[in-house]
């Protein structure tokens, strides 16, 4: 489960004092610090090269879903469980015909008094087969408009009735799962909110996922070099002291600009939030110009590497330039997940932009 032996001994450190989920209350396992003291616990671990000590979907997406809409008996026995790791958390969104469209979900859950019988299958599921529960949104009304029939569940997939299969990827690779749920029993104390108003988890949780893929690229392991020193290092150095490749030069130029510029609006969102004067447009934003950024710096990445870009695999290729080869192939699905950048491009032309919608012509 963990790369190395250092890697579990630096997230237990970090797990003992809360850092795992620094802002979370400490009665839920995390550090209780403000807002303000975990940036700087973040500048911090960046700036000596420490990996965040915890990776999942209960900490980025779930927990903080659950300290919004969870009751208390759900937060002390879920939260403090992501905090200390020992839980694994699959997401249950995306159906066969529910994907950016998701409020057509079909997944059923009956209600049958103190359980609701759930029946369906979600699609996706990243690493569901390993998963111990699964938070899932299920049609229990057939109510118009579609969003006020879904209620939001957690599912212990130890249950009778859910079980998995993979779906293999080009690579080899099973990363995916396809979930089933037969005649599934779900307590009914594992409704989180209200009934039939798991649409407000689901976009409070959404929030926090599209804002953790905006973050992803700088949440992964440091890369064997940086953009900079990569490039000097694959293409050189003119006798002018500047990067020999001109075309090269002036797109990293640009991209290095675009990115200061991300971390800059990032900056004004976090003081905006300490203000409480949020720009609700800005947020908006952040999912498409950190994702479609991270795979511009992909595409840089591989053009300076050149003949050693061109193989995940060749052991003639040392390990830290293919690991940032497989970075750039994975990093496709970056402009998918969470939301496809073509649907985050719609939602910032109605609702930050305020443009019209097209009537479509039958
Ligand atoms: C790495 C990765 C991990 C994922 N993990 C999970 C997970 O754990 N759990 C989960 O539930 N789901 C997961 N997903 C699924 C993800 O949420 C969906 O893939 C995504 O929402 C898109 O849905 P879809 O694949 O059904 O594509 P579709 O919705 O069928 O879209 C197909 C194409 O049509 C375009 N399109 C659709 N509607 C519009 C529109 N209105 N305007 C313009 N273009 C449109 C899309 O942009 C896309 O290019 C994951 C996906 C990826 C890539």
């Amino acid at each position: 489960m963990f790369p190395s032996a250092e890697a579990q001994q630096w997230f237990e450190a970090c797990r003992d004092k809360g850092y795992t989920a620094p802002e979370w209350p400490s009665e839920y396992g995390g550090a209780g610090l403000s807002s303000a003291q975990a940036k700087v616990l973040q500048q911090e671990m960046a700036k000596m090269g420490c990996r965040p000590p915890l990776y999942c979907q209960g900490l980025w997406m779930l927990g903080p879903a659950l300290l919004v809409y969870g009751n208390e008996e759900q937060k002390r026995e879920h939260l403090t469980a992501i905090c200390r790791g020992e839980i694994r958390w699959a997401q249950g969104y995306s159906e066969p015909s529910a994907g950016s469209d998701l409020a057509n979900l079909k997944t059923k859950a009956e209600d049958c008094g103190d359980h609701f019988l759930v029946n369906g299958t979600k699609i996706w599921t990243t690493k569901a087969d390993e998963a111990d529960w699964i938070f899932c949104l299920v049609r229990t009304s057939d109510s118009t408009p579609k969003q006020a029939g879904i209620s939001f569940l957690l599912i212990d997939m130890a249950t009778e009735g859910v079980s998995t299969s993979p779906i293999p990827l080009i690579s080899g690779e099973s990363e995916f799962c396809q979930t089933f749920f037969d005649n599934v029993k779900v307590p009914k104390a594992n409704l989180v909110g209200e009934l039939n108003g798991g649409w407000a988890v689901a976009k409070e949780l959404l929030k926090h996922e599209r804002k953790m893929m905006a973050a992803f690229d700088g949440m992964l392991e440091k890369p064997a070099m940086e953009l900079l020193e990569l490039a000097h290092y694959a293409v050189g150095i003119d006798d002018s002291g500047v990067l020999a490749d001109s075309e090269l030069r002036s797109d990293m130029a640009r991209h290095l600009m675009r990115e200061k510029a991300m971390g800059q609006l990032g900056e004004r969102i976090y003081w905006q939030g300490k203000a409480k004067q949020v720009d609700p447009r800005l947020p908006l934003l952040m999912k498409h110009l950190g994702t479609s950024e991270a795979q511009s710096k992909d595409e840089l990445i591989l053009r300076a590497l050149g003949d050693e870009g061109l193989s995940m695999d060749d052991p003639a290729i040392s390990e830290g330039l293919r690991k940032m080869v497989k970075q750039w192939a994975f990093n496709k699905a970056l402009t998918i997940a969470g939301g496809t950048s073509e649907v985050q491009l719609n939602i910032i032309a109605k609702r930050a932009l305020g443009m019209p919608s097209v009537e479509r012509k039958s």
